[in-house]
């Protein structure tokens, strides 16, 4: 049987240390403050956007919603970032996604301020992060090096599959696991013999979107696997992309959803927060 990775209790213990960071600035006379920006009624994003605000609170982030109506043009959401850019008692800002295809969010990531960039989407970063600098890394991938930090997962000469070549998960992974020496396999919809792929992987990321994607005979025995999907079952019950009840049988290490990297996502977005801050002031 795995050793679960408590995703949960690990994500509290980073917010009380970063508590601790933020009450250091806060009685320097600094309030670190976090600009969320939603467009349209996406109801997903409400539920992200609201344990964003509850963390904010538990810290003691001083949490700013821009909700914008979903017929906005591109002009008055790239005026709002240059806006935020510009007022100093903004720290980090956030655009949640998806917005309305209409709009270019490429664009508009790049026109968020890297030294606010708190979901390390600015290009900048992203390159950054590709040349092992220190920058603002993604924050499900952060949380997840995060996870093996804590659990002692060494990556150096690992075989780590990813499948998910998303922009916010699978790419950034990619440099993340690179640069901790890992040997890097990508899986995405066109990958043929995908098992071929899983069964070698000592670590297994998972962020996929389809529920109960991977089952046990496509994992390795003694995998590290890790599960970021999100996914509702037949019953409505929140589930992830792997079968974890029988996984989790031939795994060394599993994550749970939930309680595995939701709340590392989050806790590193905090992090991101009270770090932007810190390099603004000192
Ligand atoms: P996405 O939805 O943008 O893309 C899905 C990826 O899966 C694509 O790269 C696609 O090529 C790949 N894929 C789809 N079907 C496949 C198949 N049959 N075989 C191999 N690859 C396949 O990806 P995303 O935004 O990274 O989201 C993935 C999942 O992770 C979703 O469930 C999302 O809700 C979840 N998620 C969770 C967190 C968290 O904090 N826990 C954060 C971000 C995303």
């Amino acid at each position: 049987m795995a050793t679960i990775i408590d995703g949960k209790k690990l994500a509290k213990e980073y917010r009380m240390k970063l508590k601790s960071r933020c009450d250091d600035l806060k009685n320097k006379g600094i309030n670190p403050k976090l600009a969320v920006i939603m467009v349209g009624n996406d109801k997903a994003s409400q539920v992200y956007v609201k344990n964003k605000s509850k963390a904010c609170e538990e810290i003691g982030i001083i949490f700013e919603e821009y909700l914008l109506d979903e017929n906005i043009k591109q002009e008055e959401l790239i005026n709002l970032i240059e806006k935020l850019n510009q007022d100093d008692s903004v720290n980090g800002i956030l655009l949640q996604s998806p917005i309305p295809s209409n709009l270019d969010i490429n664009e508009a990531f790049q026109k968020i301020s890297p030294n606010k960039d708190v979901d390390g989407f600015n290009p900048l970063n992203v390159g950054k992060l590709a040349l092992n600098q220190d920058t603002f890394v993604s924050c499900t991938p952060y949380g997840i090096m995060k996870m093996f930090e804590a659990y002692n997962v060494d990556l150096t000469g690992k075989n780590v599959t990813i499948i998910g070549r998303s922009n916010i998960v699978g790419k950034p992974l990619i440099q993340c696991c690179l640069n901790k020496n890992a040997t890097v396999t990508v899986c995405h919809s066109k990958t043929k013999n995908l098992k071929e792929h899983t069964q070698n992987a000592d670590i297994l990321i998972v962020a996929i979107g389809k529920a109960k994607f991977v089952t046990e005979d496509m994992v390795k025995d003694g995998a590290v696997v890790i599960d970021v999907g999100i996914n509702r079952d037949e019953n409505g019950k929140l589930t992830g992309d792997v079968d974890f009840e029988n996984v989790e049988k031939k795994a060394s290490y599993i994550t749970p959803v939930p309680g595995g990297v939701g709340p590392m996502t989050i806790a590193m977005l905090m992090n991101n927060v009270i770090k932007a801050t810190e390099n603004s002031k000192f």
